[in-house]
This record gives structure tokens, sequence and C-alpha cells, in this order.
């Protein structure tokens, strides 16, 4: 069957690669594509990276994977899109996006009649991700971000749907899988999965770092995810540990952001994990763990303002 992304087309037995323009209303933005169409008919993986600016180790491992599949051994298809957005990638290389200040993972399935980033998320949302049977998103910890590599995924209380994304979640191969209990927000994952389509997101790397080791560790966690989707074939892989979020620390105030702790480091409840402290005065605000548990990710910036996110935590599940 021939794979159509917007006004790419692959026949069976080849892979394509060029760019769509996407209509965001007050500009137009060309979104990279590689569509390999395998020359057996089977499911279709995609994946994309790059929703986030500054999340560099995701954007690699896309680009890499795109030269390296060969439609000729693919059963299925596979859409890769190493920069879903466009504008924060190229442009501020933040979370958020210079065109409007939104983050885009926070608006999946996103409006088309709404604002440029949330045009973008449903032009993404309908023409790449809709009709996928199973969807990965690449992010890392950004330019000010520290992380602990680890994959996620968003429980929907549907049995058949939560069995399929945990076996696509642990095949990936990471030590770490943590688990949301709902799929109700703007992330393109939860969106997915909301739409019944099983969906996973993979964080490697941290600082906005482009380390090749850590482009090659998603390279290969992503070939392992092909061979168990297209090809029901499962590779070894040690057993992961599973968390669910715990607790997601904000500051409260502005100033000077001094972490005490930073991914991986494990916390106990009212622990003081930092503190804020105001440069025009030395006025300081503790942070406290809200939460027992593994800290996964947060700020390495020094610089912060009420609302910034400052540490998200993790407990076994
Ligand atoms: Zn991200």
């Amino acid at each position: 069957m021939t794979l159509v992304v917007g006004t790419l087309t692959a026949a069976p037995g080849t892979k394509v690669r060029g760019s769509v323009r996407a209509d965001l209303g007050t500009l137009t933005t060309d979104i990279p594509l590689t569509l390999v169409n395998g020359s057996t008919p089977g499911p279709r993986v995609v994946i994309t990276a790059g929703v986030h600016g500054g999340e560099f180790t995701g954007i690699e491992a896309a680009h890499r994977l795109a030269a390296l599949l060969d439609p000729a051994h693919i059963r299925g298809q596979v859409v890769l899109c190493p920069i879903a957005n466009p504008p924060a990638a190229y442009g501020g290389r933040l979370g958020t996006s210079p065109l409007d200040g939104v983050n885009i993972n926070r608006v999946f399935p996103g409006n088309p009649e709404g604002g440029p980033t949330e045009r973008l998320a449903a032009w993404l949302f309908a023409n790449v991700v809709d009709g996928a049977d199973a969807y990965v998103d690449l992010h890392s910890g950004g330019i000010d971000e520290f992380l602990q590599d680890f994959v996620g995924y968003r429980l929907t209380g549907d049995p058949d749907l939560d069995a399929k994304t945990a076996a696509m979640a642990h095949v990936i191969g990471y030590d770490d899988v943590v688990v949301g209990l709902h799929a109700d927000d703007g992330n393109s994952h939860a969106a997915a999965v909301r739409r019944g389509i099983p969906a996973v997101l993979i964080e490697t790397g941290q600082f906005g770092e482009r380390d090749p080791r850590a482009a090659s560790r998603v390279v290969d966690a992503l070939i392992r995810l092909l061979d168990h989707v297209l090809d029901g074939k499962d590779s070894e892989y040690p057993p992961a540990r599973e968390w669910l979020w715990a607790g997601f620390v904000t500051s409260s105030a502005t100033g000077l952001w001094y972490p005490t702790v930073t991914a991986g480091d494990d916390v106990t409840e009212g622990q003081v994990i930092g503190h804020v402290t105001d440069p025009a005065d030395d006025t300081t605000h503790e942070v406290h763990a809200p939460a027992t548990g593994r800290v996964f990710y947060g700020m390495h910036g020094l610089t912060v303002v009420p609302g910034t996110d400052l540490a998200a935590i993790a407990a076994p599940r």
C-alpha cells in the first residue's frame, strides 16, 4: 500500500525523503520526513523527535535511523519525523516556541483554528501521528535540564491498549519505565493513546548534549522496538523497573536556582533539594521534595521564575 504523508508518497519497497509544508495560519513551516514503505505489508510505526527545541539526542537518533532503514528489509511502514517543531528546534532551542511562547507538548492533539503552535500540533497529529499502529516520541533533557534516561507511557484504562503500550515500553530496554496513571493532557504520546494508538516517550540525554553514544543508544532502542512491532520479534533485554510520577516541583519565586540534587538522586518527602535566591536582596526560598522517590529530571539553568519546573520525582510502582 502506498504510504502518504501530506504531499510525500512512498510506493511499497521504497524510501522517500523530503519535507512537507504545514500551514500555521500566519506563516508556514517545512517539516522534514522520511517515509520507509516496506516491500511486505505490515503495521505502521511513527517516530517523532524535535517536538521540543534544544533536545538534540532524539533528533540525531531519528536522523541516523532514517539513513539506516532499508525498505527491502522492512515488513510494514516507518514514518520518521526528526524535527517535528522546526520553529522551536531551529529558532529558540527551547521547550516553548519562539512563535507564540507555547509548549507544543501541552496542546496535542492541537487546534487547526488556534495559534501557530496549536495549528502545528493539529497538523502533526492529523498528518503524521494518526494512522499509526505504534507511536514513539523522542525527547531529551533540554539545554537547561538535567535528566536521567527513561521511557514513559500512560495508562488509559483499556487493558488491551495498556498491555500493548507496556510491552513497547519494556522492549526498548532501558532500566527505568515511568508510568502515568492517566492520559488526560496535551503530551503527544498521551493524545495518541487517547486515540487508541499504543505510544511511548523515550527520554535520553541531558543539558542539550549531542553525545554520539546517547544517540546510538536511542537508535538501538528504536531498532528493538521496530523488531517488536513490525516483526513480533523480541530481543533479550534486562527487566526494567517501573515507577509512578509522585511529585513535580515548580519555583515559587523569581531568582537564582541552586539545586542540591540532580538526576538519579533519591530524595525523601520534605527534604531540601535546593534554594532560590533573589539577586536583588538575597531573600532565599528553600525548595522541598514533595514526595519520596527518585529525581528523573529537573532544572539545571540558573535563572528561574514562578512556575519554572525545578524537579520531577517518581516513586517505585
Ligand atoms: Zn521534551
